[in-house]
């Protein structure tokens, strides 16, 4: 039995060891990991330079309290607003938390109520983020929700403009969405959706929980599109593993956020961030995002010149290391069938598969997973 409550549907894998791309179950079976803990092992699994840091500062101190001045919480700030653009930040120890901190912001700063976000979008567990999720499924039994959320579907111009008012506080989405299916927001829907912000004193917030941190190929992808967000919400990959969230934001914000406003007593831990410093430090890195678009176009195309004539593929979608195939039939099976070849994958929505491999993958293993997808894809699934 277990003393777990039952929240996940979990595998019949139990990790003892994981390294790069591959993790060993009790077993002994080895698997090819190309889920990333869910875009949070970008640089793998224990990275050495990354575990380097995390054990000096093991030696050093753990945890002090927010009161202090923390040397590293500034050092990771200057970090994630180089990449970003933007300007000051709040740690928090999760995505979730960090789209609470960016939700009270929006509010707090515009002294608005609304917040848009999008059908299909996922923004995390808590009351205000589970509200602001597009997905009924997500909310199903948990009485009423916050109110203030207003959901629109993604690339519906129309309907955006209509959602719009004076009482809009701020316009949320991801630039892909990753939970909900891998579904790529417009360049021109979502630069028109921020001009539309822009005239009416609403913010734009994007949440980079899953893009971010060098996934599709820079450090954020909101930087595709030229996008000029006022608050980007960050976590999963930032920390390699160690539990870390922040939000981003521009300094015209900084007032909302005056001292005891807001706040967590773990949020930026330093072990956490130390694991945070060092990760940043190699995916912010022009040569390795380089090398990242490189792998996901060439992850893409051995898809697609394996699977796009297959039947039950609809497409091949996503961004650099982000990457969906769209199934004309229910993904689960597919992804439960790769796991028995020792390939482990995700599904996004209900008929999307989802690669979420490492950053650094090399290309024999991008080779060894397209080969036992395309055998898993080529052969129907019967269900179990
Ligand atoms: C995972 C995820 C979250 C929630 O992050 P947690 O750390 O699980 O709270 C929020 N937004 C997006 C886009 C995510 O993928």
């Amino acid at each position: 039995m277990s003393y777990l409550f039952p929240t996940y549907a979990r595998w019949n894998v139990t990790p003892v060891e994981a390294k790069g791309a591959w993790l060993t179950d009790k077993s002994g079976k080895k698997y090819l990991d190309f889920t990333s803990g869910i875009s949070v092992c970008n640089l793998g699994h224990v990275p050495d330079q990354i575990k380097e840091a995390v054990e000096k500062q093991l030696g050093l101190f753990w945890h002090t309290s927010n009161l202090f001045q923390i040397e590293l919480q500034e050092e990771v700030a200057k970090q994630l607003t180089d990449a970003s653009g933007l300007d000051l930040v709040f740690f928090s120890n999760s995505g979730a938390e960090a789209n609470e901190a960016a939700i009270k912001l929006a509010r707090k700063s515009t002294g608005r109520q609304k917040i848009i976000t999008f059908i299909d979008s996922f923004h995390g567990r808590t009351f205000a983020t589970m509200a602001a999720t597009g997905q009924d499924k997500i909310k199903t039994g948990f009485g009423p929700m916050l109110e203030t959320f207003e959901y629109v579907a993604l690339n519906d111009w129309e309907a955006l403009q209509k959602a719009v008012d004076e009482q809009t506080a701020a316009i949320m989405f991801e630039v892909i969405q990753g939970e909900g299916g891998i579904n790529s927001g417009e360049a021109e829907f979502l630069q028109k959706a921020q001009k539309l912000a822009q005239d009416n004193g609403s913010l734009i917030i994007i949440d980079e929980v899953q893009t971010g941190i060098g996934r599709t190929g820079k450090p954020f992808a909101f930087q595709h599109l030229g996008l000029d967000p006022d608050i980007i919400s960050v976590a999963k990959g930032i920390a390699s593993g160690l539990p870390l969230g922040a939000i981003v934001g521009k300094k015209e914000l900084a007032e909302a956020f005056s001292p005891g406003s807001h706040g967590s007593t773990f949020g930026g831990n330093p072990v956490s961030l130390s694991a945070a410093k060092a990760t940043l430090e190699m995916i912010f890195d022009d040569s390795f995002l380089k090398q990242v678009k490189e792998n996901g176009e060439k992850l893409a195309s051995m898809l697609e010149a394996e699977l796009s004539s297959v039947s039950t593929v609809k497409k091949i979608k996503g961004k650099g290391m982000m990457i969906g195939i769209e199934l004309t039939e229910e993904a689960g099976p597919y992804v439960n069938a790769a796991r028995e070849k020792q390939l482990l994958i995700l599904t996004a929505g209900t008929h999307v598969l989802r690669l979420l491999p490492p950053l650094n993958v090399t290309e024999e293993e991008m080779k060894q997973a397209v080969a036992i997808l395309t055998e898993v894809i080529k052969h129907p699934v019967r269900s179990k």
